[in-house]
């Protein structure tokens, strides 16, 4: 009898975290960024809760989109600076040689800056590779990468690994980067889960709308 109320219990508390799971991030992706830094700031609990939820949905994944990250840095030079947007568990500063910048809204471990993503304590120009795995979540994007490109070197790299079915119109959505000073450098829309595109920084972000910038939010389904 004790066995079965224990196994109910654990299921009704499975549900529960899976609600807040799917609550939490619809808020991450439908506010700004720093309506995200409110919320997580005024109750890290949330944060942690977010997180366990993430963790489940990305292991039923063929593959991890910040394992593609890591096998491109580690192609290339290992004196490339790093900054890791929305770093998570900081797998990605783990997993290679570089020196990587941590952002993050609550530090999961030592090595993160805690900070909005729009808004890094880092100066113009001084990162060759910026990352956003999984990150671009404020409805705020343009301000985001407005901050990408601030700190970039001229000629640096941007990876992006985001969920696929967030993107309505990737052509659109790759000429609006142009308008940001990014082109595109090479695009893998292979997989189902999520596409990884490359950019190089061409110059600073030009000013005005870019309405190609849009990506839809990610929503789980209860399961
Ligand atoms: N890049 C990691 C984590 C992805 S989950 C990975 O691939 O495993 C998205 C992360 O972005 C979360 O940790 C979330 O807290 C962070 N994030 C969301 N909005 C943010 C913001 N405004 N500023 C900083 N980090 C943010």
């Amino acid at each position: 009898r004790s066995g079965r109320s224990a196994a109910l219990r654990a299921r009704m508390e499975e549900r529960l975290l899976g609600a807040r799971f799917r609550y939490l991030n619809q808020q991450l992706y439908t506010g700004s960024s720093r309506d995200a830094a409110r919320l997580f700031s005024t109750d890290p609990a949330a944060f942690h809760l977010y997180h366990r939820g993430f963790e489940r949905q990305v292991r039923r994944w063929p593959e991890r989109p910040v394992q593609r990250i890591v096998r491109y840095l580690r192609r290339r030079p290992a004196s490339l600076v790093v900054a890791d947007f929305g770093c998570g568990d900081c797998t990605l500063a783990a997993s290679v040689k570089n020196q990587v910048h941590c952002f993050d809204l609550v530090a999961l471990s030592p090595r993160v800056t805690v900070c909005d993503m729009a808004k890094v304590p880092l100066a113009a120009e001084s990162v060759d590779v910026a990352v956003f795995c999984l990150a671009l979540m404020g409805t705020n994007l343009q301000e985001i990468l407005g901050e990408a490109n601030r700190v970039l070197k001229l000629g640096g790299t941007l990876m992006v690994a985001e969920v696929a079915s967030r993107f309505e119109d990737t052509h659109a959505f790759l000429k609006a980067m142009m308008q940001l000073g990014f082109k595109t450098v090479s695009k893998d829309l292979s997989s189902s889960y999520f596409y990884v595109l490359e950019f190089a920084k061409t110059g600073p972000a030009r000013p005005g709308a870019a309405p190609g910038l849009r990506l839809r939010p990610c929503l789980y389904k209860r399961r």
